[in-house]
């Protein structure tokens, strides 16, 4: 037996659906443990190009059976239009490979308002929320006023719960925000129009992996976004609002029993981030633009165009702490091809005085980055898929930041296409 969680190590966006989509060809089950449709994974195979918001990165592996966990924000709405989507690709998409667990909450349409409204009322203290809802939808899980999924299979019951927490929930929208708000009608409206559609798939998933992990099948974990955007260790409150670690795989899965044997983290082989908080290491300006540019960073959710910055080893040593990854992944090397001089960020600044720990979030506003160039290697190396064969400057340069982070990178990759990839071990 041997299961596996796929994290992100930085701020997220660093490739985890690339390297699941890859991986899976050694894996019969992968499970979404937290997160919601906010999430933008990008990956190219010989099915097609992708951009999976919810769904799990296994779904485009045929004989791949992908579980969402009791730990995400079950959208129902954004979900089927992402199933059909994926659907019209030639992926088939069936109870047998997929399935949503029945203690997975329902995020509701208020949600997705509460999400904007807030952002609204914030305005230039805004969060950078994509405003799908994530935020409201985990406040009032722990509040426990959400609507589990298997409680679809009890109407009568769900009836009365739903009317509870509408009554509970029209307070905040009119009195706080002033909105408009909902009808038990259009509840139900919305349960018959999404929530029906999505009932096939939902299941006793934790009973499920239990078997599957007695009988020998292997387990991997996705996560969304990555350890600096985890609620309890990321740069709070820029974080996102579910825990992003591989430690929460198994709460979130269904499975509270499931091993992780290995942890793979995934590092960008320099940084990005989207939405607000503190970020050392960002550059601005025409070399930004032009890291931008040749990594194509855009948000695959939103379009929005991504902070870019140079490779932080501070924050990521940090990250593979947090995550207790077991080796890396690092990918878009090919991406830094065009630099004469690559910049690292090697130390902060932090009350004048020079450190290599990760500061409180306080900090992180007044932190200062000490930059070193690395020399570049100015070729493409987009089609090398043996170690050996990278430029001298390239693996110096994989190999600092191995040493720097102190974790094996046992993967490089070198392009968003599945066999992009140079396996080191
Ligand atoms: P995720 O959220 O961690 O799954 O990452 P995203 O998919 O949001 O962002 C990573 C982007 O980089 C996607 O557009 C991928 O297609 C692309 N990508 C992944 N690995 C590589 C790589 O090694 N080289 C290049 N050039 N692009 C990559
Ligand atoms: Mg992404």
């Amino acid at each position: 037996m041997s299961n596996c969680a796929v994290v992100g190590i930085n701020w997220g966006d660093e490739g985890k659906g690339r390297m699941v989509d890859l991986l899976t060809e050694e894996y019969d089950i992968v499970v979404r443990f937290q997160g919601g449709g906010n999430a933008g994974h990008t990956v190219m195979n010989d099915k097609g190009t992708f951009a999976l918001h919810l769904l799990p990165s296994g779904i485009l592996r045929d004989g791949v059976v992908n579980i969402l966990g009791n730990g995400v924000a079950l959208d129902p709405e954004n979900l089927l239009k992402e199933i059909e989507e994926v659907r019209a690709k030639g992926v088939e998409i069936t109870p047998e490979n997929l399935k949503i667990s029945d203690r997975a909450s329902l995020l509701m349409p208020w949600h997705r308002d509460l999400d904007e409204l807030e952002e609204m009322r914030l305005k230039d203290k805004k969060y950078g929320s994509t405003k799908q809802g994530i935020a409201p939808f985990y406040s009032d899980k722990y509040q426990k006023k959400t609507v589990l999924c298997g409680e679809l299979n009890y109407p009568d019951e769900m009836k009365e719960h739903v009317a509870n927490i509408l009554e509970w929930k029209n307070l905040t929208l009119t009195k706080v925000y002033g909105a408009k708000p909902y009808t038990m009608e259009m509840v139900n409206a919305w349960i018959n129009n999404y929530c029906e559609k999505i009932k096939p798939f939902i299941c006793d998933v934790g009973e499920y992996l239990k078997n599957a992990q007695d009988s020998g099948k292997k387990i991997m974990f996705e996560a969304q976004l990555g350890s600096l955007k985890d609620l309890d260790y990321g740069i709070y409150p820029y974080t996102t609002s579910s825990n992003t670690t591989a430690l929460y795989a198994p709460i979130g899965s269904g499975f509270p029993g499931a091993k992780i044997d290995s942890t793979i983290g995934v590092v960008k082989a320099y940084s990005t981030a989207v939405g607000e908080g503190a970020f050392v290491s960002e550059i601005f300006g025409e070399e930004a633009d032009a890291l931008r540019e040749a990594g194509h960073e855009y948000g695959a959710k939103t379009g929005r165009p991504r902070r870019v910055g140079a490779f932080d080893v501070v924050a990521t040593r940090y990250g593979v702490e947090v995550q207790n990854a077991t080796e890396i992944a690092l990918t878009k090397l090919d991406v830094l091809s065009y630099m004469d001089k690559i910049p690292v960020c090697t130390k902060y600044i932090v009350n004048g005085g020079e450190t290599e720990r990760f500061p409180f979030p306080s900090a992180l506003d007044s932190s200062k980055p000490v930059i070193e160039y690395f020399d570049g290697w100015n070729c493409d190396i987009s089609r090398i898929t043996k170690w050996e064969d990278l430029p001298e400057n390239a693996k110096k340069y994989v190999l600092y930041i191995e040493k720097a982070i102190k974790c094996p990178i046992t993967y490089v990759s070198v392009g968003p296409e599945r066999e992009s990839i140079i396996v080191r071990k």
